[in-house]
């Protein structure tokens, strides 16, 4: 199939061309008709598959007809809402579209003033948008397109009464599209709540299995950091991410291969604040960084194609952190390769400073045992919406505390205010701040 054949408009089919998008993926393929047609979506695709451009282009092509007018993208990750946001842009850069990004760790009063000009469509992470919302910024009044990309990763991390409340406040009469990876029990609750008369779109991966190679490699716990040297070096140049479970860990790794003179090795972790993460991001897009420790906050979503080794130093916590970790590699069809160390004598996570360990909170474990296997961790069903609700695990993605009171309608003025009526709280609270 070619893009022509999904009746974009010229502006669309030039955007395309200068990505360098030959041909549509299956998701494009299947979800870009339905969403010009106005078809509420439940999208089962994993990241690398293309969903971004689907449903980039489908909302670009909306709104170039008229038919929508203003459109909002919920993303889980301040990384996912720049590099959405990116996309966006280029792909609405014929049309002339203004697409702007708001997202928590980035200061309050610069983004206000963004949003007090113009755009078309707002891609934002929930706690931020709750609090732009409460502040009278936005206006959720005023989107009638909405799509809720990695919802199954906004819900793990916390952000379930944000993204309900947020979806209470928008106009019944709107376009909504979710994309998730899985599609679960939660999911199918908000889909049963908030995306009435949808169509279940299911994506197969773009990356085949025989396009990434996993390995498993048994080390004592002991012989880890020679055991990673001896890797790195067996692979030189290489792109290369490796996968520690703590933030303390990522910094001790990437002090021992400095120390070990491994050239050009970066670090990303929660801990670090937002520009240093995205600089970080980009000097290893751009081959400056070769070697890249992180925590999980690199494990999802991240445009980065050409990784062509991960090594999880630490093993995933469970088998879709796992997947989304190998995902980082084999991007687009391209070969990849996925070591895992496997410790049979490592102490409990208890002794490792786990429980105390925010940002494995943030990141989507439900379980803390280990001993699991690279290739067989327990499933992970039965929902988990993050110890004590959303406001703590939410941090760690969005830098913000939840906005919503118990009520899940209430946003920040449900704290200071009754709850009753939760939905002219939300009202009254952007009346106040005017
Ligand atoms: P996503 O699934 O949105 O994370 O997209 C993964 C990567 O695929 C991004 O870097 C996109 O720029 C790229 N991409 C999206 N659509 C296409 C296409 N039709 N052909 C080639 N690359 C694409």
């Amino acid at each position: 199939m070619k893009f022509e054949d999904l009746k974009l408009s010229a502006k669309t089919l030039e955007s395309v061309r200068n990505l360098g998008y030959e041909e549509p993926t299956e998701v494009q393929a299947k979800a870009i008709p339905k969403i010009i047609a106005g078809t509420n979506l439940i999208v089962r695709s994993q990241t690398g598959t293309g969903k971004t451009a689907a449903f980039g282009i489908g909302l670009i092509e909306r709104i170039a007809a008229g038919t929508t007018t203003k459109a909002l993208v919920l993303v889980p990750t301040r990384e996912l809402a720049l590099q959405v946001c990116d996309e966006l842009r280029k792909l609405g850069l014929p049309h002339a579209l203004n697409v702007r990004a708001a997202f928590g760790g980035q200061k309050l009063v610069y983004q206000i003033r963004d949003l007090q000009k113009s755009y078309d469509i707002l891609v934002a992470t929930p706690g931020r948008l709750v609090d732009l919302c409460n502040r009278g910024t936005v206006y959720l009044s005023k989107f009638n397109a909405v799509v809720l990309d990695e919802a199954d990763h906004m819900l793990d991390i916390g952000f379930r009464k944000e993204v309900f409340g947020i979806l209470d406040n928008l106009p019944p009469e709107r376009l909504t599209l979710l994309f998730s990876a899985t599609v679960d029990a939660e999911v199918k609750q908000i889909a049963s709540r908030y995306i009435p008369n949808s169509e279940l779109i299911e994506v197969g991966e773009m990356r085949t299995v025989s396009s990434i190679k996993e390995e498993k490699i048994e080390v004592p716990h002991a012989q880890k950091v020679s055991k990673l040297l001896e890797t790195i070096q067996l692979h030189p140049g290489v792109k290369t991410l490796v996968f520690a479970r703590t933030r303390k860990g990522v910094m001790r790794l990437k002090r021992k291969l400095e120390e070990s003179n491994i050239p050009h090795v970066g670090m990303l972790h929660g801990d670090m604040e937002q520009p240093k993460r995205t600089r970080m991001i980009d000097r290893f897009k751009t081959d400056e960084i070769k070697v890249l420790v992180a925590t999980n906050v690199a494990a999802r979503g991240l445009h980065i194609n050409d990784v062509e080794l991960i090594i999880n130093y630490d093993e995933a916590e469970d088998k879709l952190t796992h997947m989304h970790r190998a995902g980082r590699t084999g991007r687009m069809g391209a070969e990849g390769k996925v070591i895992t160390f496997v410790s049979h004598d490592a102490p409990p996570l208890q002794q490792r400073g786990q429980q105390k360990n925010k940002e494995h909170r943030s990141y989507g474990s439900r379980h803390g045992g280990s001993g699991h296997t690279s290739h067989g961790p327990s499933g992970h069903g039965g929902s988990w919406h993050g110890p004590g609700s959303s406001g703590g695990s939410g941090q760690g993605s969005d830098g913000e505390g939840s906005g919503f009171g118990g009520s899940g309608h209430a946003g920040h003025g449900g704290r200071r205010q009754s709850q009753k009526h939760p939905k002219k709280v939300w009202q009254r609270g952007h009346r106040r701040q005017r």
